[in-house]
């Protein structure tokens, strides 16, 4: 597993999705087989999204190491991740912001909160917290935050994760109305009042589900 690691680490790079030192190292740490079902484990190094149960989907590695880039983090961080999933994505975040940074991810749906918590605790991830609740709102009790990435896809940009970034701070979320097509959207908190938003182009994510998200189930 670690050679096809390895490989898949080297193809994104030749791809020109991993482009720094930081990003590759966490991509080579991460056991991306751990994280998916045990039926799905001989594609966990192939480079697409894979079911997870419950509808739901372990992003593809060349989304979790582009997500990475465009974030720039930096080790000590405090980052909110909206989606946890089955904890993939958290957990090459958390290897990039190291033991003196905290990654808080929020999941909606009880059974994948409960596996990605217990999954993180076992890889020895203490830098991450897992919260079981609608994360279209954020969360509150930690913030502000450096970083805030959603990886579901959200009708319109949730106002209480805008509130929630530092001044500086960066979000980066995947927004439009179509099941099959967004436009990944990375928003700059300049100062108190003002925002700075970028179009990155097109992405395809599940969506968000809850209040400032998709209403239906
Ligand atoms: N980050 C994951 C990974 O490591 O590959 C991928 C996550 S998956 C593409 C999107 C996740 O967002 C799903 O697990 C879904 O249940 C979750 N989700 C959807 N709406 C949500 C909400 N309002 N709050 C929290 N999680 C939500």
């Amino acid at each position: 597993m670690m050679d096809e690691r390895r490989r898949m680490v080297q193809d994104l790079m030749e791809r020109g999705y991993i482009k720094s030192e930081a990003v590759r190292r966490a991509m080579e740490r991460v056991p991306r087989e751990e994280f998916v079902p045990e039926d799905e484990m001989h594609r966990a190094y192939m480079d697409m999204p894979l079911p997870i149960g419950e509808g739901q989907t372990i992003s593809a590695p060349h989304m979790v190491a582009m997500i990475a880039e465009i974030l720039d983090l930096e080790p000590g961080m405090k980052v909110l991740e909206i989606g946890t999933g089955c904890g993939y994505n958290a957990a090459v975040i958390a290897e990039i912001i190291g033991p003196e940074g905290h990654l808080y991810t929020v999941e909606r749906i009880g059974i994948l909160y409960e596996r990605a918590r217990k999954k993180l605790r076992s890889l020895g991830y203490d830098n991450i917290t897992v919260i079981h609740g609608d994360g279209s709102q954020g969360f509150a009790d930690e913030a502000p935050y450096s970083r805030i990435y959603v990886t579901a896809a959200a009708p319109y940009i949730p106002d209480p994760l805008m509130k929630q970034l530092e001044i500086g701070g960066k979000l980066l979320i995947p927004v439009g109305s179509d099941k099959f097509y967004q436009e990944l959207v990375l928003i700059e908190r300049t100062s108190a009042d003002d925002y700075r938003s970028r179009n990155l182009g097109g992405v395809a994510f599940v969506p968000l589900i809850g209040k400032h998200g998709w209403k239906f189930h």
